[in-house]
C-alpha cells in the first residue's frame, strides 16, 4: 500500500476535550476492515480516553467506526474543529491556544481524587492542553511522537546536534492528554493498584508536563526507558553540556522541590 508522505511540523494533530484528529496515515490498523477505510482517511477521530478509533474522515464523508457515533461525547466540538482546521490557512508556528483546564475537577472526581489536596502536596501547577500538535517524527517504538510546534522543531535540532557528536537521541515518549493519563489510572485500578501506588510513579491527570506538549522522556538504544541508569549514559552527559543551548532542561533533578524522584530522562523545553 502507498504511504502519502508525512512532512514532520507542518502535520498536525488537532486536539479537543474529549477527541483528537488523526491526520490520515499515522494510526495503525486493528482490523482488516479498519486497515481498508484508514489508507483513504484523511483523518480519523480517536477518543482519548481509550484510543478508540470514532469515525474517518473519507472523501465521500464521515465514515462511523462506532456503532453510536451521534451519542459520543465531545463529538460537536470534534467536528467543530474539524471544519475550522480545513480552512486554516497555514499561519506558521505562531500562537498555540491551550483548551481550558474545566474538566480537571470532574476526572479526579472518577478517581475519588480532591485537586486542591493534591496540587498543593505535591507542588504542581494543572497544565493545560495545547489546541494542536506538531508531528515530531517517530518514537523508539515507531510510534509518532507529538510536541508543541516550537518544542517539536527544538527537539529535531537538538537531536541532530548530538548525532553530528556520534549521539543517538531517542524519544520515548512525548505529549499525553489528561484522558490517557486518567486511562492509565483506570487499567492500573482495575488491575488491583491502589491509587497511592499509582501517584508514586504517575502524576496525576491533569498535573503531567507531558500535558503542555513541551516535555518528553529521553532514551539512547541499548538502554532500558525511564530508569535512573540513564544518567550513567554517554547520552546523558552530552544532555547536561548542550540541551540548554536548545532550550531544554531536566525538569526533576535530585532534590527538587516537588519532591519527584530524580527523573534523568525527563526534560522540558522553555521557549526563549
Ligand atoms: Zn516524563
Amino acid at each position: 500500500m502507498q504511504r502519502r508522505p508525512i512532512s514532520p511540523l507542518t502535520t498536525r494533530l488537532v486536539n479537543t476535550p474529549a477527541i483528537e484528529l488523526w491526520p490520515g496515515g499515522l494510526l495503525r490498523a486493528r482490523s482488516n476492515h479498519d486497515a481498508r477505510i484508514l489508507a483513504r482517511a484523511r483523518c480519523v477521530l480517536r477518543r482519548k480516553r481509550d484510543g478508540v478509533y470514532l469515525a474517518a474522515d473519507l472523501p465521500e464523508g464521515m465514515q462511523p467506526l462506532v456503532p453510536h457515533l451521534h451519542r459520543e461525547p465531545g463529538l460537536d466540538a470534534a467536528l467543530d474543529a474539524l471544519d475550522a482546521s480545513q480552512m486554516q490557512v497555514c499561519t506558521g508556528p505562531g500562537h498555540v491556544a491551550e483548551l481550558p483546564l474545566h474538566q480537571l475537577r470532574e476526572r479526579l472526581a472518577l478517581l475519588r481524587m480532591d485537586d486542591a489536596g493534591y496540587a498543593k502536596r505535591v507542588g504542581l501547577p494543572a497544565v493545560a492542553e495545547p489546541e494542536w500538535l506538531a508531528f515530531a517524527g517517530f518514537d523508539r517504538y515507531r510510534r509518532p511522537l507529538w510536541l508543541r510546534v516550537d518544542a517539536a522543531r527544538a527537539w529535531r535540532h537538538l537531536r541532530d546536534a548530538a548525532l553530528r557528536d556520534g549521539i543517538v537521541l531517542e524519544a520515548i515518549s512525548g505529549y499525553r492528554s489528561h484522558d490517557y493519563q486518567l486511562g492509565i489510572f483506570e487499567r492500573k485500578l482495575t488491575r488491583g493498584q491502589t491509587i497511592e501506588e499509582i501517584l508514586a510513579v504517575n502524576a496525576a491527570p491533569g498535573y503531567s508536563e507531558h500535558h503542555g506538549g513541551l516535555a518528553l522522556d529521553i532514551g539512547t538504544p541499548g538502554q532500558p526507558p525511564a530508569e535512573e541508569s540513564f544518567e550513567h549514559t554517554a547520552a546523558f552527559a552530552w544532555l547536561q553540556d548542550g540541551a540548554r543551548g536548545h532550550g531544554f532542561r531536566m525538569s526533576y533533578p535530585r532534590g527538587n522541590p516537588h519532591g519527584i524522584d530524580y527523573e534523568p530522562w525527563h526534560w522540558r523545553y522553555w521557549p526563549a
